[in-house]
Parts: C-alpha cells; structure tokens; sequence
C-alpha cells in the first residue's frame, strides 16, 4: 500500500488536531494531552479568548450605555414635540399680541439636545460593530465552541 495513503489515513484516526491552525500533529508520550500544535497557535488561542472575554464586556457596557441614552432620546424628543405643540396650539390666523417669540430658543435648544443625542447613538452603534468584528474573527481562531467559553 502506499505508505502515503497509510500515513494520512493513520493520522485522520488518530493524531488530534490543533484548535486554531488545523494542523494534525502528534500528541507527545507524556504529559497533559496539547490542544495546539505549537506554541504560536497555544498563544494565538490565549489571545483569542482574551479578546472574546474583552468583546462581550465591552458589548454589555456599549448596550447598557444605548439604553440610557435611548431613554434620554425619548424624554428628549417627548420634549421637543410638546414644545412644538405649545407654539401650534396658536391658531396661524390669530391676531398676535406679539410674534410670540421665546419658544424658537427652547425648539432649538431642543432640536440640538436630540442632533448630540442622535450623535452618541451613531458612535456607540458604530464602537459596537467593531467591537462585534474582532469578537467574530477571535471566534474563527477558535474553531471549536467550547473554546470560546474557556478563561
Ligand atoms: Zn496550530
């Protein structure tokens, strides 16, 4: 038979392989059974975790941070449209007193509160997608699932 044929078949069987490149490679005689083939990949393995366990911190921090802001947004647009609504409440044809000035600054001010808050959703959505990016490409070093949940 061909010894190459009978090599690969052999190691398909038998020899494990690595959780990061791949590779087949022989488990040594002693000691704790590898998961890696090599140091390198053992490294990459490690930094990968630490990312994934920076990745989901990060996630929780930026979702909570959304929420807050979401729950400003709406007391801030709820503002915003009863400001509005006061100076509607002027029927356009009524005769003025004045130009009934006053309520364009509190529209504005507003108006602006709702621009910076629409702002921090942008770049905390933004920050979010890297940080999804770099959870997901540490999730392709690690193959296989358990891994991702390994300290
Ligand atoms: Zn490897």
């Amino acid at each position: 038979m061909n010894r190459t044929v009978l090599s690969s078949t052999l190691n398909t069987s038998i020899d494990p392989q690595c959780g990061v490149c791949s590779a087949r490679f022989s488990q040594p005689a002693t000691g704790r059974p590898q998961v890696y083939c090599s140091r390198a990949c053992r490294q990459a393995a490690y930094r990968a975790r630490q990312t994934v366990k920076h990745a989901l911190a990060e996630s929780t921090r930026l979702r909570d941070s959304l929420y807050a802001i979401r729950l400003e947004f709406d007391a801030a647009s709820r503002h915003l449209a009863a400001t509005l609504a006061v100076r509607d409440s002027v029927a356009p044809d009524a005769p003025r007193q004045d130009l009934g000035g006053g309520w364009e600054t509190e529209v504005a001010m507003s108006a602006q509160q709702l621009r910076l808050l629409a702002d921090r959703i942008h770049e905390t959505v933004n920050d979010h997608s890297q940080i999804a990016y770099r959870y997901r490409s540490a999730g392709r070093v690690l193959r296989t699932g358990t891994e991702l949940t390994r300290s």
